[in-house]
């Protein structure tokens, strides 16, 4: 079977939701993918964020092969030791007082914790305000929390109650607050909207008004969390303690798995029969996320994130300094963004044709999202294809 092969399948088979890049991917180590005809890229953008210890990593394997010979699901009914010990685990790295729910996604994580604030307002407050450029998912409240026209226009109406503000404006939020407001919600680092890093005295305003207004702080951490930004979540660069925050993309180690956790006030509004999902954290995927967290710990990788961001953007940055098509360079940890002024497209095609996989978003941002454990040999190496492409374009 060749690349084309699949194509064909899938425009009989699969739904059309996605653009496709022209390659059928069926093996990863590390930072390397190999498609059906044996080509080898090198990987900047892992499973979209969710490779955080790049493809197939050996201890995320082996925990699965274990876990999948003893026993793959657990009805929730029933005590889940492993859901135990990762809440447990979660709860240390996130040095807040909470308690956690599992699912199987971001928008899963986020309807979550829009249930738990809508409980927490206790029927007389249920409006969350959120950010222009902001994604927050593709569910029907999720898509309805997300501040991108683009994704919501063919699905109206909407469930209501999300109001958009402009991102890294203390004055739009507080007058947008109304004495239905429950909670704020935002990325401290917007990804999809383009590697946007909140202003460090933007959030210590908010957060101040929403403590003495008690309005709910809520982090959307599914693409920030999991050490992606150098500390295990990105509200830690900001010295705050949110009431709720969200996960999924790099908990799993690749399996699917979301999660929300709540600050003990809020989780404890929730009671039996309120909220569920049938998959949420099978043994399997908590097993999985065991691993994650333990290799991040063993091989100190919150510290090799810090490193390598600032080689990265470093090696970024020179390629800036040749290149008038760079507009700018940003992003926290290894969470970056490169700005072109133009030509997004015809970059990241190049990089693709040069076996070099990355991202764009909003048509001109280069996007990359490497595995927490990449090393300068990898950086290097993209920098010289990068380099070359940029040469090519800019003609
Ligand atoms: N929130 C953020 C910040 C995201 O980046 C994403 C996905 O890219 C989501 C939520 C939705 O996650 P999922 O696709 O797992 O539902």
């Amino acid at each position: 079977m060749k690349n084309k092969d699949v194509a064909r399948l899938y425009s009989k088979y699969i739904m059309d939701t996605y653009t496709h890049l022209p390659i059928s991917l069926v093996k990863g180590r590390e930072s390397r993918v190999w498609d059906l005809e044996q080509n080898e890229y090198l990987d900047l953008f892992p499973g979209w964020g969710v490779s955080i210890l790049g493809h197939s990593p050996s201890k995320v394997v082996s925990h699965i092969r274990n876990q999948a010979g003893k026993i793959i699901h657990i009805s929730n009914n029933y005590y889940n030791h492993l859901q135990a010990k990762l809440a447990q685990k979660i709860v240390k790295i996130a040095q807040i007082d909470a308690k956690v729910f599992f699912c199987n996604s971001g928008a899963e994580a986020n309807e979550g914790a829009f249930k738990l604030a809508r409980l927490y307002g206790a029927g007389n407050r249920y409006k969350i305000i959120t950010m222009n450029d902001s994604f927050h998912g593709r569910t029907l409240a999720s898509l309805s929390a997300t501040g991108q026209e683009k994704y919501k226009k063919d699905f109206e109406p909407l469930p209501e109650g999300f109001t958009h503000v402009p991102f890294n404006d203390f004055e739009a939020f507080q007058s947008s607050v109304d004495n239905e407001t429950v909670a704020i919600m935002l990325e401290l680092v917007q990804g999809e909207g383009g590697i946007n890093v909140a202003d460090y005295d933007y959030i210590q305003r908010v957060k101040k008004f929403c403590n003495e207004r008690d309005i709910l702080f809520i982090a959307d951490e599914v693409q920030t969390g999991m050490g992606r930004t150098g500390k295990w979540f990105a509200y830690q660069n900001f010295d705050i303690e949110p009431d709720i925050v969200t996960l999924a993309k790099g908990i799993g180690g690749g399996v699917p798995m979301g999660a929300v956790f709540a600050k003990d006030k809020v989780a404890d509004c929730i009671k039996p029969g309120m909220h569920a999902s049938t998959f949420g954290g099978s043994p399997i995927a908590c097993k999985a996320a065991l691993a994650v967290v333990d290799t991040i710990m063993s091989k100190k990788l919150l510290n090799n994130v810090t490193d390598m961001s600032k080689y990265f953007k470093g090696r970024l940055l020179d390629l800036k300094e040749k290149y008038d098509l760079i507009d700018s360079v940003r992003g926290l940890g290894l969470m970056i963004g490169v700005e072109v002024k133009d030509k997004g497209k015809e970059i990241f095609e190049g990089c693709l044709a040069n076996r070099l996989l990355i991202n764009l978003t909003q048509g001109n941002i280069l996007r990359f999202l490497p595995a927490l454990n990449i090393n300068k040999k990898d950086i290097d190496k993209a920098i010289i294809i990068l380099d070359g492409v940029l040469k090519e374009v800019q003609r």
